[in-house]
């Protein structure tokens, strides 16, 4: 039996998100760190590739893998970044990197109630959700504040059984900002191996991180045996709402995951995937990438150092991603608590830590999508109210 309610588990973030707009409408001013979106603009010459595929009308169906220019692009790009060319037969485009998360734990699985799923808690909620929609073994890893809220290779032995059938993989990390070690990353990928287990790395903050470098589990199989690799280009080019997105992973995991795609949304909007490909091609949104990670690194600065300052809060300075996630149990109140106090009396907006699952009690999820000016105002307003 399929559980809609299961999927209602990973629709929170949204929740507050119509809340605060409420309040807007009546008036309230609201600032808003509830959302995963870049406040950045999509870059001009990705616009105008859409804009001229749209004016050639380069506007019907396409193959459900994917236009070969987009996928090509793709190949330069895991070269470039991972160190390997996947075949066109291991990439797939998809809509939106979420999509990716429910049609590859579907596609990797024969026989969903007798398997089970090992994903991060506190985590994107779409892995739980989808997981439990599925009816299949939900195995949350508990990311401990101190080991800096990464995956413990060890805590994934401890969970593996014959059972298990997709290990999830994030880093850089949502909702911790969390980045996993080079190390820690190739003792995963080896159990995976020994266990005869997928990977889903999802990688769709892999090009957002400030001192530690990105590693991928994909350089120990090269996606061919059991590593599927999720990014996209919603957070590093700004295109949340154009809703693209890719993996790459073993040729039987492809084949299925793109027979979904046929029988759900037939293709990825031809015109968007001309743009994806412009965004990874083309020289200005790499370097406005650049400009806005320095932007981001400021805000991570301001906002950590500000919630430091609060009576109650602590916070790590996470190496990855834009999201903070203070430990505000000093305070005494539980998360939902004080997310429901910061929006009603302060007009900050920002998620408990229990949207991401149970471990997240005790902490809150600020997305530093914003300007420094309104850093600064939150604090400043959470502060006096402590
Ligand atoms: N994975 C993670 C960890 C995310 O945070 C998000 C978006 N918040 C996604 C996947 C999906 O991104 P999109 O569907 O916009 O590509």
């Amino acid at each position: 039996m399929l559980d809609f309610e299961g999927l209602r588990t990973g629709a929170g973030i949204f929740d507050v998100l119509s809340r605060a707009q409420t309040l807007e409408r009546q008036g309230k001013r609201v600032l808003h760190f509830e959302i995963g979106q870049p406040d950045f603009c999509t870059p001009e010459c990705v616009k105008d590739v859409a804009k001229k595929a749209l004016d050639e009308n380069f506007t019907g169906y396409v193959s459900a893998q994917g236009i070969l220019e987009l996928k090509e692009a793709i190949q330069d790009e895991i070269e470039k970044t991972r160190g390997f060319c996947p075949l066109l037969n291991q990439i797939l485009v998809v809509p939106g990197g979420n999509s990716a998360i429910f049609y590859m734990i579907r596609a990797a699985s024969d026989n969903p109630l007798k398997e089970e799923v090992i994903h991060p808690n506190p985590g994107f909620p779409t892995y739980r959700a989808v997981v439990h929609y599925l009816n299949t073994g939900n195995i949350s890893l508990p990311l401990k504040e101190e080991n800096e809220f990464r995956l413990n290779p060890a805590d994934v032995e401890e969970k593996i059984s014959p059972k298990t059938k997709v290990i999830v993989l994030n880093s850089p990390q949502n909702p911790t900002g969390s980045v996993m070690k080079k190390e820690e990353i190739i003792r995963i990928a080896e159990l995976a191996e020994e266990n005869n287990v997928y990977l889903l790395s999802d990688e769709i903050y892999s090009k957002m991180t400030y001192d530690e470098t990105f590693y991928s589990c994909s350089e120990h199989d090269e996606c061919k045996e059991r590593t599927v690799i999720l990014d996209g280009f919603s957070k590093a080019y700004s295109m949340t709402g154009w809703r693209l997105g890719y993996v790459i992973g073993p040729e039987r995991i492809i084949d299925r995951m793109g027979l979904l795609i046929s029988m759900t949304v037939s293709c990825v909007n031809a015109f968007i995937q001309k743009a994806g490909a412009a965004a990874l091609t083309m020289k200005e949104p790499q370097e406005e990438l650049k400009r806005n990670m320095k932007a981001f690194r400021k805000r991570r600065d301001a906002i950590v150092d500000g919630l430091n300052s609060i009576s109650g809060f602590s916070c790590l300075r996470p190496q990855g991603a834009f999201y903070v996630f203070p430990n505000i149990k000093d305070t005494g109140k539980t998360s939902k608590e004080l997310a429901d106090k910061l929006l009603e009396e302060n007009g900050v907006a920002c998620l408990p830590g229990t949207v991401f699952g149970d471990v997240g009690e005790g902490y809150l999820r600020f997305s530093y999508a914003t300007s420094v000016d309104n850093i600064n105002e939150a604090i400043e307003s959470i502060k006096d109210s402590f």
